[in-house]
């Protein structure tokens, strides 16, 4: 079987191209490489033992991509290809509308044409929105975000589903993400974003191998125990394996799923600061800061869907998480 993974160089696509390839599909990647490094197909083949096909295009490159379909029988598609700041996005809406939008309405034309019909997509808790309570369950109306990105998520939800209704063969399945951190455990793989990270953990573990100086936590006057936001962080590996997961379920099922991918706890700021010192032995610099604009003080997942849907859960701890981040960085920095 092979499964074609679009952003396959990225954090989670690179993550999930392992997990096949160890399952024993078969993975072709594309790629455009504007956030992500060529090294990381290297680093797929050092893990697995197998180099998947790569393919350096951008997937609103319909002509690049049609080649693709044509030289290479792709049974379903894993689509992580987008741009993912939220600040970035709220200053360059076009930008995203543009990328995310024509990549996945490209993508879905080349695989009408070549007969694909197996789709599993990176959604995100945005779609959530502000309104709903948490923690947040998939019936309730995703269809509202907080950024352009957000609503890039939002809009290529509805364009799988009506896609799926008038393609009733189709298989679409959205996995809604909730906040992917840590790294695999050789080493060879993480996190590792272009510029100042806007995330969390990657800002940590800058401040950590002291590349930066200080953290600042966005706020500390949220209703939230410690007064700073919750979130429900997952290892980017159980993350790979929900797609895995999802796969499978598509393999022998039709219509549309939205699906989370949590653990279904919330662990606020301070709390993974304060397990990232314990489990590293490594003290942090961090200051309590104003709020940071659009933040919401508390969301988690509902994950039961997704282990009565798909068979999964979450199964590393934030202890893990944190220590494999570290790793991460300390392997990358010897190379
Ligand atoms: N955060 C923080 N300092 C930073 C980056 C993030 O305090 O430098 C907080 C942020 O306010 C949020 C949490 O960490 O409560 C997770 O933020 P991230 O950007 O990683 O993910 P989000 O939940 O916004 O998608």
């Amino acid at each position: 079987m092979r499964i074609l993974v679009t952003g396959g160089a990225g954090y989670i696509g690179s993550h999930t191209a392992v997990e096949l390839i160890q399952a024993g599909y078969d993975v072709v990647i594309v790629d455009d490489l504007s956030n992500a490094r060529r090294e990381v197909i290297d680093r797929i083949q050092e893990i697995t033992g197998t180099r998947p096909l790569f393919y350096q295009i951008n997937c609103a490159d319909k002509k690049a991509l049609q080649a693709v379909f044509a030289g290479n029988r792709i049974d379903a598609v894993i689509h992580f290809a987008g741009f993912k700041a939220v600040g970035e996005s709220v200053k360059k809406p076009l930008q995203y509308y543009r990328n995310n939008l024509d990549s996945t309405l490209t993508l879905l034309e080349v695989m009408e044409e070549y007969g694909c019909r197996k789709f599993i997509f990176s959604s995100s808790a945005t779609v959530y929105g502000p309104e709903n309570p948490h923690s947040y369950r998939e019936e309730m109306p995703a269809i509202q975000s907080s950024s352009p990105y957000g609503w890039t998520k939002v809009m290529i939800e509805r364009i799988l589903t009506d896609y799926t209704t008038a393609h009733p063969d189709f298989c679409a399945v959205l996995l809604r993400y909730f906040n992917p951190i840590g790294a695999h455990e050789s080493g060879l793989l993480g996190d590792d974003p272009n510029g100042i990270p806007n995330n969390l953990m990657p800002y940590i573990a800058r401040v950590a191998a002291r590349q930066l100086e200080k953290l600042t936590i966005f706020g500390g006057d949220y209703p939230t125990p410690d007064g700073t936001c919750q979130r429900d962080y997952l290892h980017v590996v159980d993350l790979a394996v929900g797609h895995l997961k999802a796969l499978e379920y598509a393999m022998d099922h039709k219509g549309v799923e939205a699906v989370n991918l949590g653990t279904g706890n919330g662990v606020s700021v301070l709390e993974l600061v304060q397990v990232f010192e314990k489990v590293n032995h490594i003290k942090l610099n961090y200051v309590i800061g104003p709020r940071r604009d659009g933040d919401l003080p508390a969301f988690w997942a509902d994950a039961t869907k997704a282990k009565a849907l798909l068979g999964w859960e979450a199964k590393h701890s934030i202890e893990d998480m944190c220590e494999s981040a570290w790793r991460f960085v300390l392997h990358s920095n010897v190379q």
